[in-house]
């Protein structure tokens, strides 16, 4: 048989490489933009058309090209930033491999222009799918000028895979703000369809971090500093009381490239245990200096997980110098720093036994006791009751008798339940008794034994229900807000309301102005209750950021159950009777009542054989 093997073709291999490199125009950008800043320019701006989709174009004062580098920069491998295998271990540039040019070459169209400053004129290129159409001296700016038009002009399966503007134009922005805050010494600008966007002037950090995130951040941060023979960590973390219900203020960056890290991220998680109400996220900038040879950058070929040679230490030092911080800002009267002296920051080399730096904390300490009454009426978020029940005895038991007895009163009035109501209720028991245990489940007799309903699970899969059904029926679920609330999101979650707008009115939200970043909410589903909106909608966008509401098959499904999870009743919300009962039937009358809309259990019976069992010698 005749020999059937043959080398692929460098437009196809380039192609297929492509796939990995350039998922979508935000990897354009942060291919040109990590180029512009290993070129050394210190002014950068970005010209985008339609999310990047139309048009990338990156133009920066850099040392620019000569004219066969310009040619030679599109070839696969092609870099000037490393020359042997040695050089691997000492990258400090942000490219090494010398693929992103010739991958965004394989999959679009390319004008090129550049200068270098001892030049007189510069160099011209026009490439499209890997083929250079024409390559001419040009007069030009020094450095270099790229356009990347028509994203997958030639690859249609993959241009039907890109998302709406609106997400496109999100992951640009995450990219773009990740490169930002790595070079606040860079000059940066960003036009989209002719909108400035963002403009950020030189300085330091915490400016950069302000002009991105907004003014509020001033107040919000703490500085962490600290040097330890294997690294040094600097930058910001928010305050506690600053937490958000989303993420997307978390970021690391090793030697100024943004990384990911779960591992490290629960060392920051780890130290805030106890000062943030549940489910809300710190906000961190964290800036790793390290030698490069004690990191490998080349696991992941869009290099944003990045393995360290001593991970546990390195969580140590986190872990300590977040805990140093937060005590540093007296947030806990009951933190007490003072008598501990400073703490001790573990200065290791490798192989090292590492011990978890003993900080003593008030269990019972909540920096959020006071603000969350009055900003949710009395019956709360409830960080209150829920937090307390960890520990056993908490020391201010009384205070929290007292809030309780004030609870209790509050859902009286709320429920008008008078004393006839009462003495229904007394009149019914032995079938209808509801019994709440601990905050977070409704137990009744039911006729094969005990029920035991999740309560929180119960009414995530109540609205949920109910949430899809006033969607089919068009009925309006909305409910006019007392005062017109505002609220003030990430530019990444702005852009993700906007796109699930005319859905969330569907739900009963009411809007009624979106600019820079801020909405106004006149209207909320009625269902949201007393909960605060902010919280809400937090809640809610950072559910639908969630993989798992990601499998939900339609938009409405997966708007509903993030709807819903997120207005769910809290855990250690008191309930009374009336609310237990409404909760039970509303529950069984259901079509799915025995799970939340992502699959997990909202009730159990415990048959009489298996009580007994339970209780048997
Ligand atoms: P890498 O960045 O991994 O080296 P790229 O494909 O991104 O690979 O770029 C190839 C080469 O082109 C770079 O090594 C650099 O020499 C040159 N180059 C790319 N962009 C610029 C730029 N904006 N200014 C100057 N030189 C550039
Ligand atoms: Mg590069």
């Amino acid at each position: 048989m005749a020999d059937i093997i043959e080398l692929l073709p460098d437009s196809v291999a380039n192609q297929i490489a492509a796939g990995e490199v350039i998922q979508r125009p935000a990897s354009i950008i942060k291919e040109l933009l990590e180029n512009s800043i290993d070129a050394g320019a210190d002014h950068v701006k970005i010209i985008i058309k339609d999310a990047g989709k139309t048009l990338v174009q990156v133009i920066d004062n850099g040392i620019g090209m000569s004219e066969t580098d310009a040619r030679m920069a599109f070839e696969r491998h092609a870099t000037s930033k490393i020359k042997t295998s040695e050089d691997l271990f000492q990258i400090r540039t942000k490219g090494f491999r010398g693929e992103a040019l010739a991958s965004i070459v394989s999959i679009a169209q390319v004008d090129l222009k550049t200068r270098q400053p001892e030049m007189e004129t510069g160099t011209q290129l026009k490439m499209a799918a890997s083929q250079v159409d024409s390559q001419e001296p040009v007069s030009c700016q020094v450095g270099t000028n790229f356009a990347v038009r028509n994203l997958f002009f030639n690859v249609p399966a993959r241009r039907k895979f890109l998302k709406s503007n609106t997400t496109e134009f999100k992951h640009i922005v995450n990219e773009f703000q990740r490169v930002a805050m790595a070079h606040p010494e860079v000059e940066m600008e960003l036009f989209h369809n002719d909108n400035l966007v963002f403009n950020l002037t030189k300085g330091n950090i915490k400016q950069r971090l302000i002009q991105l995130f907004g003014k509020s951040m001033n107040q919000n941060l703490n500085r962490i500093e600290t040097t330890t023979s294997i690294i040094s960590v600097s930058g910001y973390i928010g305050k506690p009381e600053y937490a958000r219900k989303t993420t997307g203020e978390q970021f690391f960056f090793i030697n100024n490239r943004y990384m990911r890290h779960p591992y490290f991220h629960r060392a920051i998680i780890k130290a805030y245990e106890g000062l943030l109400p549940p489910e809300s996220y710190p906000a961190y900038f964290l800036y790793f200096e390290a030698d490069p040879s004690s990191i490998d950058i080349n696991i992941h070929p869009t290099k944003t997980e990045i393995k360290f040679e001593d991970e546990r230490a390195i969580y140590q030092i986190i872990h300590a110098a977040v805990r140093e911080a937060i005590g540093k800002a007296n947030i806990g009267p009951t933190l007490d720093f003072e008598t501990q002296g400073v703490v001790d920051i573990p200065v290791l080399t490798n192989g090292t036994d590492v011990k978890q730096p003993e900080i003593p904390i008030n269990p019972n300490f909540n920096p959020f006791e006071t603000g969350n009454k009055n900003q949710s009426g009395g019956g709360s978020g409830g960080s209150g009751t829920y937090k307390h029940e960890k520990s056993s005895i908490p020391s201010n038991w009384q205070d929290l008798y007292a809030a309780a007895r004030s609870e209790d009163e509050f859902y009286q009035s709320k429920l008008n339940l008078d004393a006839t109501t009462e003495e229904t209720t007394e009149t019914l028991a032995g079938g209808l008794e509801y019994f709440q245990v601990k905050g977070k489940y409704i137990i009744t007799n039911v006729k094969s034994g005990m029920l035991i309903v999740n309560q929180r699970r119960a009414h995530e899969r109540i609205l949920y229900e109910e949430i899809l059904r006033s969607n089919q029926n068009a009925e309006n679920l909305s409910q006019k807000t007392l005062y017109p609330e505002k609220i003030n999101l990430s530019s990444a979650d702005y852009e993700l309301i906007k796109e699930l707008m005319e859905d969330m009115e569907k739900a009963g939200f009411e809007f009624s102005d979106l600019t820079n970043d801020t909405i106004v909410v006149q209207g909320v589903p009625a269902f949201i209750n007393d909960q605060p909106i902010v919280q809400v909608i937090e809640t809610f966008l950072e559910n639908f950021k969630q993989t798992e509401f990601s499998n939900f098959d339609s938009l409405a499904g997966k708007m509903a159950a993030s709807m819903a999870a997120a207005s769910a009743l809290p855990y250690g919300r008191k309930l009374h009777t009336e609310e237990m009962r409404d909760i039970v039937d509303k529950l069984f009358s259901c079509n799915e009542p025995n799970y939340t809309p992502r699959g997990k259990k909202t009730l159990k019976i415990i048959s009489m054989p298996e009580m007994e069992q339970l209780l048997e010698n």
